[in-house]
């Protein structure tokens, strides 16, 4: 299964990647995962990504474009993948169905988390990350087991620079104009499918396994 999560920040692409990752099979691609982690091992390309993500501003698309066709070459990727923030401006997006049919490995489906505004500000103010591991908290809705701790590693949870109240409102900003419109370019594709992204984690869970599991992988 190819499949694109699009939505606003706060949507749960990243949780909900990550278990579809598994249930289909799929590489999760989160080009946030892979820019933060060539952030961590201060690569060239993650020196270039920090003064960006900092902001809240999109990194360059030659930037994300390149990292993305190089991931989606990969053997692995031939099994099935989950885009997990990416494309994020039309330029990106075009680039993605370039790169998809020269590798002749079209889209299955964009899936839209619409998520109003209230649930998008609470989830993004209230996420930890572990520092060591990227794994996700959040304050309320998904505490870790030990306060401040990561249940996987033990290492300490830290908030995310960009999920500062004074940087949210900049990406949310960001995404109404770079990102939204491409809600539009892929429903003209015939391709879009939308999910309820303010339902917490496990019903909207539920709602994405009867979407491809239970009513068969081949959905279309
Ligand atoms: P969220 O979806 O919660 O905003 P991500 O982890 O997807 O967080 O992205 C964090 C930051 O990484 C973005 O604000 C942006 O600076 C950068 N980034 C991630 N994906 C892209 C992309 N496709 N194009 C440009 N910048 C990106
Ligand atoms: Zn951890």
């Amino acid at each position: 299964m190819r499949l694109v999560l699009l939505g606003p920040p706060g949507a749960g692409k990243g949780t909900h990647a990550q278990v579809l990752s598994k249930d289909l099979n799929a590489v999760h691609v989160s080009t946030g995962d892979m820019l933060r982690e060539s952030l961590r091992a201060a690569t060239p390309l993650g020196l270039k990504a920090k003064t960006y993500m900092e902001k809240g501003e999109l990194v360059p698309d030659e930037v994300v474009i390149a990292m993305v066709a190089e991931r989606l070459s990969k053997p692995d990727a031939a099994k099935g993948f989950i885009l997990d923030g990416f494309p994020r401006t039309a330029d990106q997006a075009k680039s993605l169905d370039k790169t998809l049919e020269a590798l002749k490995m079209p889209l299955d489906s964009v899936l839209y988390f619409k998520t109003s505004l209230e649930v998008i500000v609470a989830r993004l103010s209230g996420r930890r990350v572990c520092s060591k591991c990227g794994k996700t908290f959040h304050i309320r809705n998904f505490r870790p087991k030990v306060e401040g701790i990561c249940d996987a590693c033990g290492s300490a949870l830290v908030q995310r620079p960009d999920d500062r109240e004074e940087t949210i409102k900049n990406r949310l900003e960001v995404y109404e104009k770079q990102t939204a419109p491409l809600i539009e370019y892929y429903q003209k594709q015939n391709n879009l499918e939308e999910v309820p992204g303010d339902l917490e984690v496990d019903p909207l869970q539920a709602f994405l396994k009867d979407l491809f599991i239970q009513k068969g992988t081949a959905k279309r």
